[in-house]
C-alpha cells in the first residue's frame, strides 16, 4: 500500500480523497493555487504545496508543478479526482513515466474513451448498444447532411472531444444543418482544440442512466448498479438518485451484465462509469467516464462500499475485495448538488461564506469543503457541497431529503438550495416520472 498520496484537486473532492487515505493510514499531500491557501483540503492534509496562481491552467492543470510537488514530498501515488487532469491520458502517462502511480484507469483506456467516436466504436464492438448515428467523424458537409436526411431529424451534432455539453448542436430540420455543423465545429475547436464532430439521432425524452463499474486489471469487473442523472440543466447534472425509479430488476441486471462483459474483455482497471440514454425500455450508450464521478456517493450509500478506498487499493496492486454476488443493494439514495449560484438566474455567486451549517442525522451525508468565514474564489467550479441522503425506501429518502434541505444554512452567498427544495416537491419528481429535459421545462414554466 502507498505511504503517501498526492491529491491533484481541490474542493469537496480533495477532502473526499483525503478522508479515504486517512482511514487507510496513507499520508496526504494537498496541492493548491494561491487562491486556495485557506482551503479546507490544505488545512486537513498532512503536507501542502502551492503549485501556482489562481487560474487552473497555471495550477491545477500545471503538470510540471504537480510532478515537482510529488517529488519534493516523496509521494508515491497521485489521485486526480474528477475534472482537471482526471481524464487526461497524457497526464496519466507522464505520472507513470516518472515512477509514480496514477490512481485511475490505464492511459490507454482513458485515451480510447476520451475520444467519443472511438469510444462508441469500441463499446459497440463489445456488444454495448449505442445511439444510432454516423459511423465516425463527419467531414464533408454535403455528405453529412445527406446522412442526416437519411437518419431523419431531429439530429444531434456532437464533438468527438466533447465534455460538459459543449460543441453539441440540435438540428430539427435540414435548413438548419449547415449552420449548426459550422457552429459545432467552431465551438469544439475553441473548447477542445479538435473540430471533429459526429452525428447522433436525437432522443426526445430519454432518461440519463449510468452504470458504475470497477475492475482490478485481472479481467474481473463488477458493476455497482445504476444512477439516474436525468435532472439536468444545460446538460449539467443537478440531482442524482440510485436506484433509478425507471428501471425494473430485469433491465438493471441486463444492462449491468452487458457492461461487465464488455469491460472485462478490455481488462478495464479502476473506477469507470458507462453513461446511457434510456428510452422506451432501450439503452443507448453515450459515453464512458474513466474516473471517479461527482455523484459516486449515491452508489456508496446503497451498496455500503467505499469506492475511493477500493480504487486506491486496486491502484496499489490489490485485487477487488468483492465479487458481483457480494454486492447487496439496500434502500434508496439521492444527491443534491449545492452550487454557489442564484437559484433562479444561475449567476455564479463566489464570495465570503458568513455562516455555514450542514444538516446531519441518520442517513445524511454532506461532502463539502466549506466553513464559516471561507471565501469562495471566483476561479473554479460553483459546486460547493453535495447533500447525499439515504433511506429504506424512495419515499423515506424524499422525506429525509426535505428535512435535510430545510436545515442547510449557507449565508453570505447565493446557493441553489431553494431550487432543490422546490424541485423535490413536484408531483412528477415524487412519482419518479421525469426525463432529461424535465428540469428545463419546469424552469421555463416558473419564469
Ligand atoms: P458531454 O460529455 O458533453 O456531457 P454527453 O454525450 O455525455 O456529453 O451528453 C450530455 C447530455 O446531453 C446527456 O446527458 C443528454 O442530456 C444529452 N444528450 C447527449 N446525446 C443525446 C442524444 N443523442 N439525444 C438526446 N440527448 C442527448
Amino acid at each position: 500500500m502507498f505511504d503517501k498520496v498526492l491529491i491533484a484537486n481541490r474542493g469537496e473532492i480533495a477532502l473526499r480523497l483525503h478522508r479515504a487515505c486517512r482511514e487507510m493510514g496513507i499520508r496526504t499531500v494537498a496541492v493548491h493555487s494561491t487562491a486556495d491557501s485557506d482551503a479546507m483540503h490544505v488545512r486537513l492534509a498532512d503536507e501542502s504545496v502551492c503549485i501556482g496562481p489562481p487560474p487552473a491552467v497555471d495550477s491545477y492543470l500545471n503538470i510540471p508543478a504537480i510532478l515537482a510537488a510529488a517529488e519534493i514530498t516523496g509521494s508515491e501515488g497521485i489521485h486526480p479526482g474528477y475534472g482537471f487532469l482526471s481524464e487526461n491520458a497524457e497526464f496519466a502517462h507522464i505520472v507513470e513515466e516518472h515512477g509514480y502511480t496514477f490512481i485511475g484507469p490505464s492511459e490507454q483506456h482513458i485515451r480510447i474513451m476520451g475520444d467519443k467516436i472511438q469510444a462508441k466504436q469500441t463499446v459497440g464492438k463489445l456488444g454495448i448498444p449505442v445511439v444510432p448515428g454516423s459511423d465516425g467523424a463527419v467531414t464533408d458537409g454535403e455528405e453529412a447532411r445527406a446522412l442526416a436526411e437519411e437518419m431523419g431529424y431531429p439530429i444531434l451534432i456532437k464533438a468527438a472531444s466533447g465534455g460538459g455539453g459543449r460543441g453539441m448542436k440540435l438540428v430539427r430540420q435540414g435548413s438548419e444543418f449547415s449552420a449548426a455543423l459550422t457552429a459545432a465545429r467552431t465551438e469544439s475547436k475553441a473548447a477542445f482544440n479538435d473540430d471533429s464532430v459526429y452525428l447522433e439521432k436525437y432522443l426526445e425524452r430519454p432518461r440519463h442512466i449510468e452504470v458504475q463499474v470497477i475492475g482490478d486489471g485481472t479481467g474481473k469487473v463488477v458493476h455497482l448498479g445504476e444512477r439516474d442523472c436525468s435532472l439536468q440543466r444545460n446538460n449539467q447534472k443537478v440531482l442524482e438518485e440510485a436506484p433509478s425509479p425507471a428501471l425494473n430488476e430485469e433491465a438493471r441486471q441486463r444492462i449491468g451484465q452487458v457492461v461487465v462483459e464488455a469491460l472485462s474483455h478490455i481488462n478495464y482497471t479502476s473506477l469507470g462509469t458507462v453513461e446511457f440514454l434510456y428510452e422506451d425500455g432501450e439503452f443507448y450508450f453515450i459515453e464512458m467516464n474513466t474516473r471517479l464521478q461527482v455523484e459516486h456517493p449515491v452508489t456508496e450509500a446503497i451498496t455500503g462500499i467505499d469506492l475511493v478506498r477500493e480504487q486506491i487499493r486496486i491502484a496499489a496492486g490489490a485485487p477487488l475485495s468483492f465479487s458481483q454476488e457480494d454486492i447487496r443493494f439496500s434502500g434508496h439514495a439521492i444527491e443534491c448538488r449545492v452550487n454557489a449560484e442564484h437559484p433562479t438566474t444561475f449567476v455564479p455567486s463566489p464570495g465570503q461564506v458568513v455562516d455555514f451549517h450542514a444538516p446531519g442525522g441518520l442517513g445524511v451525508r454532506v461532502d463539502s469543503a466549506l466553513y464559516a468565514g471561507y471565501r469562495i474564489p471566483p476561479n473554479y467550479d460553483s459546486l460547493i457541497a453535495k447533500l447525499v441522503v439515504h433511506g429504506t425506501t424512495r419515499n423515506d429518502c424524499l422525506m429525509r431529503l426535505s428535512r435535510a434541505l430545510g436545515e442547510f444554512v449557507v449565508d453570505g452567498i447565493d446557493v441553489n438550495i431553494p431550487l432543490h427544495t422546490e424541485m423535490i416537491q413536484q408531483q412528477d419528481f415524487i412519482q419518479g416520472d421525469y426525463h432529461i429535459h424535465w428540469l428545463e421545462e419546469f424552469l421555463g414554466r416558473q419564469s
